[in-house]
């Protein structure tokens, strides 16, 4: 296995690696397959590109590819949408598209140092650009987020944000704020957005949701106290449901959201029935 850095360059490409493609924040897709192999894309590189090391295997490694001008036509593609192939591809566009996404995000956005202005450059040896006067340094950066399903008994409260899809609902969530932990946010984003007070807080899961660069961090809380009032520049309506009558809800396939979900509507039906399965 060749030992290259975070920023191949065109010369160190293998037959062996496999390529996601982004063309103006979006994957290029032929059919519905978005991992390339490099006879497959030598046109494209050879028009002009920017390389970035996602996953180093064993066998196999995967390289982003950020290409300056539209494939689409070169490689019989089209571009697709992150959320889009999230949608159909699950994990997997996650995993490799959504790390795609998120670092060239990342590195078009510090082109530049925020602290002098001078341009930046890549760093040998780790993910990072470093300032060409003042030397500063920038990894790629994640937000934390907290997501939270709220319960009470048998219930569970699901709210719906201005932004969804008409009637579909969800967990409460937001950004954990400088100086807090993810447990100090859940009660703060509950009671600003629904206006009830939790305990009980334990942790679930987490995942990598890159629109754009989120970690969310799943957590279900017990209702203390306090009536539904909701926050209206945040929420539209949020009400309390049975597990039995669930609204729109996400998928637990593809979002934390729906594992909270679902984690906890499992819970209540088998406690019901009285199976441990
Ligand atoms: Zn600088």
């Amino acid at each position: 296995m060749v030992q290259r850095g975070y920023f191949p360059t065109f010369d160190e490409l293998l037959e062996t690696d496999r390529f996601v493609l982004i063309y103006d924040n979006q994957i290029v897709v032929r059919g519905n397959e978005f991992v390339w192999e490099k006879s497959e894309i030598d046109a494209v590189l050879s028009i002009g590109a920017e390389l970035f090391l996602l996953e180093e295997g064993p066998a196999t490694t995967f390289i982003a590819v950020h290409i300056r001008e539209n494939p689409a036509k070169l490689l019989r593609a089209e571009n697709r949408s992150l959320r889009s192939l999230l949608f159909e591809r699950g994990e997997l566009a996650l995993t490799l598209a959504g790390k795609a996404s998120q670092i060239l995000d990342w590195y078009t956005a510090h082109r530049y140092c925020g602290a002098c202005g001078a341009p930046t450059t890549q760093h040998k040896s780790v993910r990072a650009v470093q300032c060409t006067v003042c030397s500063r340094q920038y990894f790629p950066r994640i937000n934390p987020c907290a997501i939270m399903l709220v319960v009470r008994g048998d219930q569970l409260l699901l709210a719906r944000s201005a932004r969804f899809k008409s009637g579909f609902f969800s967990c409460l969530a937001g950004f954990i704020e400088v100086g807090e932990t993810p447990e100090q946010t859940v009660v703060r984003e509950v009671k600003e957005e629904v206006g009830i007070e939790v305990e009980n807080i334990r942790y679930i899961k987490s995942q990598s949701w890159p629109f754009p660069s989120q970690l969310m961090l799943g957590f279900i809380a017990d209702y203390k106290a306090g009536e539904i009032v909701v926050a209206p520049e945040e929420i539209e309506e949020a009400h309390w449901y049975d597990v039995y009558s669930l609204p729109k809800v996400p998928s637990p396939a593809i979002s934390v959201a729906g594992e909270l979900i679902q984690t906890f509507v499992n819970h209540v039906k088998q406690h019901q029935f009285g199976t441990n399965s």
